[in-house]
Formats: structure tokens, C-alpha cells, sequence
């Protein structure tokens, strides 16, 4: 992968996957922002996970990425968007069931609109720090089937930015087309295999994870299918 010069912010949230892009970037690009958002997710955790992991990149501290420059400062930005919880019900954010919704043929868990708003506000931010770049860790395989992670959204979306902003901004997706087994393989590859150690996933918010809800169960086959073990914590061993 050829590494260029240009900054670049990635929206993250503390999950795998986003940490996995967050690794990619630092990889590709020069300056690395990141931006967290705060939309009063039922688990606070995922964002005390987002800034833990980066302290642990800036401060080098268990990371053990060979090529990782030096004197290495990744800018952390967390944008409070929790009026989001006034106006959308979704179990991401209130205490209600998670289930298959057969309404909507989506988890309960889909929070509409919610890939839209933050690259949206990530583009807003970039152009005003003069950032041509966007990494966001949405993935059309393997995934819920949450319309604002396909391909066709973020292409589309990137246009609308562009001619919106009038200003040249280009969305990456790394993992758009990689199972969970890939993306887990591709980070193992890129060194930053232990920073999942720190990554919030199950949906119950454990920590210890609790190692049987659908976001667990889908992380540890995930490993499975890699032939990795995770290096998160798990109640149930
Ligand atoms: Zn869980």
C-alpha cells in the first residue's frame, strides 16, 4: 500500500471495525485526524473504548506496529450528537429489545440515517481543516443489511459532498467488500492485531464481553473463520 502525505479523518467509533480503518489510514496517509460521535449509544463504553485506543497509539504504549513513525499524534475529535436520542427510537440508543425487525427486514439496531449525518458532519469538518480524505469502516458483506453502509450509498453520497461543498472530498471504505474473517486477517497483517484487545463490539455492553449476544456472536465467528483468537476479554471463556 503506498503512503501518501495527505491527512485524512476517519470516523470512529471504538468498534473492530473502525479500529481496523483507523490502523489503515495511518498506514496510507499522512496526518491522521479521527472523530468520534456521541449520539447517547446505549453503551458509553464504545466511546471511553475510542479514546482509550487512542491514547494507546499516541503514547505507543502496547502497540507494537513496526512501522509506526515516532513522534506519532493522531487530533481526536468527539462531537456531541446526542439529540439524536430525542428523535429516533431505535434499540442503538433506548433499552429495547434487539430482534429482527420484519417490518423493515432489519435489526432493531438500525439507527436510520445514522452513516448519512456522520460523514456529513465529518466533510463539513474536513473541508474546514483543508482534508481531502474520509475513512469510515461501513461494510456491505457480512453485515446487518443497514442501507447507509452499501457501496451505492457512500458513492453516492460522496458526490452529493463534493457538489454540496464544491470542494474535492473522497470517501474511503476499506473494508466494503471484506468479510469479518478478512478485515481480522487484514489487521493482523497491518500489526495492530492487540488494539482489538480494546475495541467494543457486544451489544449488552459488557465488558468483559458477554461473549453470546448477536454482536459477539458475530465477532467470535469472525475469529473463528480466521483461525485467530480474540484478544478481547469474554465472561464465558
Ligand atoms: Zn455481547
Amino acid at each position: 500500500m503506498k503512503k501518501t502525505t495527505a491527512p485524512a479523518l476517519v470516523v470512529f467509533s471504538g468498534g473492530q471495525d473502525s479500529t481496523t480503518c483507523l490502523i489503515w489510514a495511518l498506514k496510507k496517509f499522512g496526518t491522521i485526524s479521527a472523530i468520534t460521535f456521541n449520539y447517547k449509544q446505549r453503551h458509553q463504553v464504545e466511546i471511553e473504548c475510542a479514546k482509550k485506543i487512542i491514547e494507546l497509539i499516541n503514547s505507543r504504549k502496547n502497540v507494537n506496529i513496526d512501522w509506526l513513525e515516532e513522534e506519532i499524534h493522531i487530533d481526536h475529535i468527539v462531537v456531541d450528537i446526542s439529540f439524536l436520542s430525542d428523535i429516533l427510537e431505535t434499540a442503538m440508543i433506548q433499552e429495547t429489545e434487539i430482534k429482527h425487525d420484519d417490518e423493515t427486514n432489519l435489526p432493531t439496531t438500525f439507527v436510520p440515517g445514522r452513516n448519512i449525518l456522520f460523514l456529513t458532519i465529518a466533510a463539513a469538518i474536513a473541508y474546514q481543516k483543508k482534508i481531502n480524505h474520509l475513512v469510515a469502516g461501513v461494510c456491505e458483506t457480512d453485515y446487518s443489511g443497514y442501507p447507509d453502509c452499501r457501496d451505492a450509498t457512500m458513492k453516492s453520497l460522496q458526490e452529493t459532498l463534493q457538489l454540496g461543498l464544491d470542494y474535492e472530498v473522497e470517501i474511503h471504505t476499506p473494508l466494503m467488500w471484506k468479510s469479518k474473517a478478512d478485515t481480522i486477517k487484514l489487521m493482523k497483517e497491518m500489526g495492530g492485531f492487540e488494539l482489538y484487545k480494546y475495541t467494543h463490539t457486544c451489544y449488552k455492553g459488557d465488558r468483559p464481553a458477554c461473549g453470546e449476544c448477536f454482536a459477539c456472536e458475530l465477532r467470535l465467528n469472525g475469529f473463528k473463520e480466521a483461525g485467530l483468537k480474540d484478544p478481547l476479554e469474554y465472561k464465558i471463556k
